[in-house]
């Protein structure tokens, strides 16, 4: 829904602060009420249109759809109690038992749980795809192949996916393209302008972006986001409206937080790259970076994510997480708080250590979600913990 004005295609923080509000009237409140009712009036005689938060469609809920539809380009949002409630649904939206999802082999261990385990207890058949393997996806398509799941850019290893092959081959086979793009926000990519059909995030990252609520958002054409509903409703995933309430709030500094956190991750990541404490800096917008390319084409901005390897090894992780001051250690992301996780201890806590460098995360390796403090703080408090 565009809000009042000229029918141009608005900027990010204008639609994040305006979009989906409905045009202003005389006594309008600037800020959205908190609907903290779960229990609305129906109208006698009829069974449509029945208000009940379980069913998404609490007004604080639906606002907040809108305006994330806006920010993706998507015709329609659902947002949901937690980003693995998204994945969750949106998923189950799209595969019947028998059916067959190709996924990513660089993947969040909450979607891979769900993927090896759940899924595959319901009969649903997951392949998992090494997306470096050139026409690994293509190989690995059966009959009941119904989707591909790739997480961009990837946490933690902050791999960057091109979707472009990807896109060409769903286009063709007629499967649907599934975009986890958490690490990236709007701000940085919106994946259906690179060919996704479904763009999953978890709201409690970059959108909320205040470490102060749990939700998930599933994006798509207005027919399947109907289908996921319907998923919602009947798992019982939908989000309070307290939490849409926060994440409405949130996202009206979407793009300013974003972008400060791009730059904050850039200037430490090139800092890091500097010094010989550190053995690797995964970091997109390095130029050594592997993906540099691919996300300089297909991003905004490199994102608020960066993880280092600590030369000293699992005992050198450590101490420097003990030694830092403003980087919390707490294992979520994407908050105006830096926080630093080591994911052998969080996200990667199920692999053993010989699987977790197979994927990329060797002991010593630490991953940090830049905030929005000031740059040189962040990195005097990195110094301080090396040296
Ligand atoms: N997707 C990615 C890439 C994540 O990193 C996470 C959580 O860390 C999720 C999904 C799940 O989100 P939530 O914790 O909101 O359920």
């Amino acid at each position: 829904m565009a809000t009042k004005g000229p029918q141009r295609r608005q900027g990010i923080s204008t639609v994040a602060v305006h979009g989906g509000r409905q045009a202003n009237e005389p006594d309008t409140p600037v800020v959205e009420p908190i609907y903290q009712s779960v229990n609305f009036t129906q109208e006698i005689g009829r069974a449509v249109d029945v208000r009940y938060p379980r069913y998404g469609n609490n007004p604080n809920a639906e606002i907040v759809q809108r305006r994330l539809a806006l920010l993706e380009g998507a015709e329609a949002a659902l947002v949901l109690g937690s980003g693995m409630a998204a994945t969750a649904c949106a998923l189950l939206a799209l595969l019947r038992p028998g059916d067959h999802l190709l996924a990513s082999r660089w993947l969040y261990g909450g979607s891979f749980q769900l993927f090896t385990r759940e899924f595959a207890s319901m009969g649903i058949q997951v392949t998992l795809v090494d997306p470096s393997e050139t026409r690994g996806w293509r190989k690995r398509m059966r009959k009941q192949t119904r989707a591909i799941f790739v997480e961009t850019p990837v946490n933690p290893t902050c791999r960057v996916l091109d979707l472009k092959p990807i896109r060409y081959l769903t286009q063709e086979t007629g499967l649907a393209l599934v975009v986890d793009s958490s690490f990236a926000s709007p701000v940085n990519l919106r994946p259906i302008e690179h060919g996704a059909d479904v763009v999953i995030h978890s709201g409690t990252k970059f959108l909320n972006g205040h470490h102060d609520v749990l939700g998930g958002i599933v994006l798509g054409t207005a027919s399947y986001i109907e289908e996921v509903r319907q998923k919602m409703m009947v798992w019982g995933q939908a989000p309070d409206p307290f939490a849409c309430w926060l994440l409405e709030r949130g996202l009206k500094t979407l793009e300013v937080r974003v972008q400060r956190q791009n730059e904050n991750a850039q200037r430490l990541a090139e800092w890091c790259a500097s010094r010989p404490e550190f053995s690797a800096v995964h970091y997109p917008g390095l130029p050594t970076h592997p993906d540099h390319e691919i996300a300089r084409t297909m991003m905004d901005g490199f994102g608020g994510m960066l993880s280092v390897e600590l030369a000293g090894g699992a005992s050198a992780a450590e101490q420097f997480l003990r030694r830092l001051h403003l980087f919390a250690h707490a294992p979520s992301f994407g908050g105006c708080d830096s926080v630093v996780t080591e994911p052998r201890f969080s996200s990667h806590e199920h692999l053993s250590a010989a699987e977790r460098r197979a994927v990329g995360v060797p002991d010593g390796f630490v991953r940090l979600s830049v905030g929005v403090e000031n740059a040189d703080d962040l990195i005097a408090d990195v110094e301080q913990a090396v040296t």
